[in-house]
């Protein structure tokens, strides 16, 4: 799909954050729009989405070419405030491959880890892209201040195609995880939500990983499943002939499968996996 990437000057960066993610005091999207163009996404019914009338979600990206400098002046506002912890990102992945070049994200961790005054006591990285091994540097400046969260939500490559035809492959993925923490930076593999996958799949990450989360449409897409319904996910499933995992309880198969190889204390589901 070719990908119409603007330039905007966005009018704040900081947003307060709510719902599912109220654990943190700020989201933070560097980016509008997300080139990832995920099946099971549901930013597409959103209302930054349905703005872009008439353009397909994945088709478009905004970049705010000027959120260093807001998010500068926006911290020291909220620090002055009291703790700030922030959700990056929670509308757009970070690590999407136009921040290759427009390195938006890159410059608000330079931020984010320069100034000892600017550091927020809590930042959470969701990404799923190898992209954001470029910025292991600046990541483990933060020390235990930040967590990367990468998602792997199968270790089926056929499977994920099927799902996410334009993201990363699960083995980029899962060497990102192995350079991240190689390197010092508290990391986590969130499998969310959890697509069909493999007998070995928990034994896999095992060996790269402390840390799992776990998730999935009826728990995560803060809508008890309606929302996934609603964008026509199940007909994947259909066509697959892997329907028996379009329900409620499929994730218990991984999530057995995870304390088989996991302390039960390192093994986190839903939200109890995004909070800081
Ligand atoms: S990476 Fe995240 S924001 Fe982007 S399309 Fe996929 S689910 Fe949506």
């Amino acid at each position: 799909m070719r990908v119409h990437v603007r330039q905007k000057e966005a009018k704040s960066l900081l947003t307060k954050a709510s719902g599912f993610l109220e654990g943190y005091t700020h989201t933070l999207n560097p980016y509008s729009g997300c080139s990832f163009a995920c099946s099971y996404c549901y930013v597409r019914q959103m209302p930054v989405a349905l703005f872009h009338e008439g353009e397909a979600w994945g088709s478009w990206v905004d970049v705010k070419a000027n959120a260093p400098e807001l998010l500068e002046k926006e911290l020291v506002r909220a620090k002055r405030r009291g703790p700030v912890t922030i959700f990056c990102s929670s509308a757009t992945d970070p690590y999407q491959p136009v921040e290759a070049k427009e390195r938006i994200t890159r410059s608000l961790l330079d931020v984010m880890s320069g100034d000892l005054a600017l550091r927020p006591d809590f930042l959470f990285v969701q990404t799923r892209s190898p992209l954001v091994t470029r910025d292991a540097n600046l990541l483990a400046r933060l020390g235990d201040r930040v967590r990367v969260s990468l998602t792997v939500e199968t270790d089926r490559e056929d499977v994920r195609r099927a799902f996410t035809p334009a993201a990363p492959p699960v083995q980029a993925r899962l060497r990102a995880l192995r350079e991240l923490r190689a390197r010092g930076i508290p990391v986590q593999a969130t499998i969310a939500p959890v697509l069909p996958s493999s007998a070995d799949f928990a034994e896999r990450l095992a060996g790269i990983v402390d840390r799992v989360c776990i998730d999935d449409y009826f728990m995560g897409d803060g809508s008890g499943g309606r929302r996934t319904e609603r964008i026509g996910v199940r007909a994947i499933y259909d066509a697959l002939g892997l329907s028996d995992w379009y329900s409620r309880d499929a994730y218990q198969r991984v999530y057995e499968q995870l304390l088989r190889h996991f302390p039960q204390e390192r093994v986190f589901v839903s939200q109890q996996g995004f909070l800081p």
